[in-house]
């Protein structure tokens, strides 16, 4: 080779190849939000009537469609199958870990995550649940525990460790039994502390802390009968607000925390108005990027939960001569492909179907009828579906299965599964295509973030 050549090929690989790095990192979590969650929003907005969404595409689409895709497993250090706290520790300090474990690697020693990282290099940090803020995800991230449920010694952490930005649910665990006085000690510390929309929208400084729940925020999906209190977005909004102001940057972890909630209860309209509250954060977050150039957002789940998608279904006799797609022999023709209405059927939907049963259950003994369960599920669903032929049409865990046999929504199950994750970059930053493990985010963090030199052990107190 010639020499000019040669020394063209090594400046293209020492400086035109040089990676480009990001200030801001906003890690956006989709609790149990595994693939088949993401497609059965993504496909429901493609082919329903959705007014929110004129052109039939997602933000997640759209937002797919304009990043860097991979495909991740979760497995911790014992098991193939993972918790959210053995998940957020795995992903947050990039060591393999253990169900139920906070912040400590599998043999139970404390890990630095990447939140510590970011204070150690002077960034703010911020974590957001739209579940409760010492839950298992966003604890991960910033707390020690030897395990998830020691949630009063985790919300002394999140303030003792200065996390510039708490939003959430779990009020509770800030203000009740042994952390009576946390509050005002976060107040010295400097925090604004807020409890509803308003104060949020308004809300000024440095140092937030919003505890809009005592314990688990409200479903989306019933987000009209709770109208003081902030969303997603709303929260998304006011910590980029707060933590942009910091000229050497953030790290925000931003977790949609219900989706696993209603995933868990198969409630498929639950499931899709969780996915849509995600969905609507996502356009503040790309024109927050787009404006700041030098933001990675990265978008995924810790594990999937669930795992809906729509399947065959059985017709009765009724029902097959009025089909629109024929079913196959195998399976006795009595098969039904399922009409595109179901997606709308599942934004029709305005309460969670558990707790309509709840409520159903506080009726005096003789209303508990099958045509009070009847008429109050209709209500929930916006629609009837007939539960008359059921052997006891008060079960609920019946009614359930029910409902999602009419809908043709099939479940693979009530809890987590390890089925492999999708992982998604925005801004233009290496690496993150290609399939990977969990353990190796923090340390594609670093790296997309520039900190690839070591600090000085003990540097933070
Ligand atoms: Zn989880």
């Amino acid at each position: 080779m010639k020499k000019w050549l040669l020394v063209v090929f090594v400046c293209f690989f020492a400086f035109g190849a040089q990676a480009k790095t990001a200030k801001n990192l906003i890690w956006v979590i989709g609790d149990g939000m595994g693939p088949s969650a993401m497609g059965f929003f993504m496909e429901a907005v493609r082919n329903g009537h959705n007014p929110s969404y004129p052109d039939k595409k997602s933000y997640l689409e759209k937002f797919i469609n304009a990043s860097d895709v991979g495909l991740y497993f979760n497995n911790t250090h014992a098991s193939i199958v993972t918790d959210s706290a053995g998940s957020a520790t795995q992903m947050a300090t990039g060591q393999f870990s253990l169900p139920d474990y906070i912040g400590q690697d599998y043999s139970g020693l404390d890990v630095k995550n990447i939140m510590e990282e970011a204070k150690a290099r002077g960034l703010s940090v911020g974590i957001i649940s739209d579940a409760y803020v010492t839950d298992a995800t966003p604890a991960g991230f910033v707390a020690h525990a030897r395990s998830r449920g020691q949630k009063y010694d985790i919300a002394r952490q999140m303030i003792a460790s200065g996390t510039d930005v708490i939003l959430g649910g779990g009020l509770k665990y800030f203000s009740k039994g042994e952390n009576k006085k946390l509050l005002k000690e976060a107040k010295k510390q400097g925090y604004t502390i807020v409890k509803n929309k308003k104060q949020l929208a308004n809300a000024k400084g440095k140092k937030l802390l919003g505890l809009f729940a005592e314990e688990a925020m409200p479903f989306y999906i019933e987000k009209d009968l709770n109208p003081s209190v902030p969303t997603l977005k709303d929260m998304t909004e006011a910590a980029l607000r707060v933590l942009s102001q910091n000229e050497k940057g953030f790290v925000l972890m931003v977790e949609a925390g219900k989706i696993d909630w209603a995933l868990h209860e198969n409630d498929g309209g639950a499931s899709y108005y969780e996915m849509l509250t995600l969905d609507e954060t996502l356009p503040v977050l790309t024109a927050f990027a787009d404006q700041n150039e030098d933001t990675l957002i990265y978008l995924n789940a810790d594990h999937e939960t669930g795992a809906p998608a729509f399947a065959y279904r059985h017709l009765d006799e009724d029902q097959v001569k009025h089909k629109n797609a024929q079913g196959e022999m195998l399976y006795g023709g009595d098969t039904d492909y399922i009409d595109y209405k179901e997606f709308d059927n599942l934004t029709k939907q305005s309460r969670v179907l558990f707790y309509v049963n709840e409520d159903f259950k506080k009726l005096p003994k003789e209303k508990q009828t099958p045509a009070a369960m009847q008429a109050m599920m209709d209500k929930a669903l916006g629609y009837h579906i007939d539960l008359s032929g059921l052997e006891n049409p008060t079960d609920y865990e019946a009614v359930k299965k029910h409902i999602n046999q009419v809908k043709g929504l099939s479940w693979n199950t009530g809890s987590h599964t390890s089925g492999m994750l999708i992982g998604v970059a925005y801004g233009g930053y290496d690496g993150f295509t290609g399939v990977y493990h969990n353990t190796q985010l923090k340390g594609k963090m670093m790296q997309a973030l520039g900190w690839n030199e070591t600090l000085p052990e003990d540097d933070e107190d």
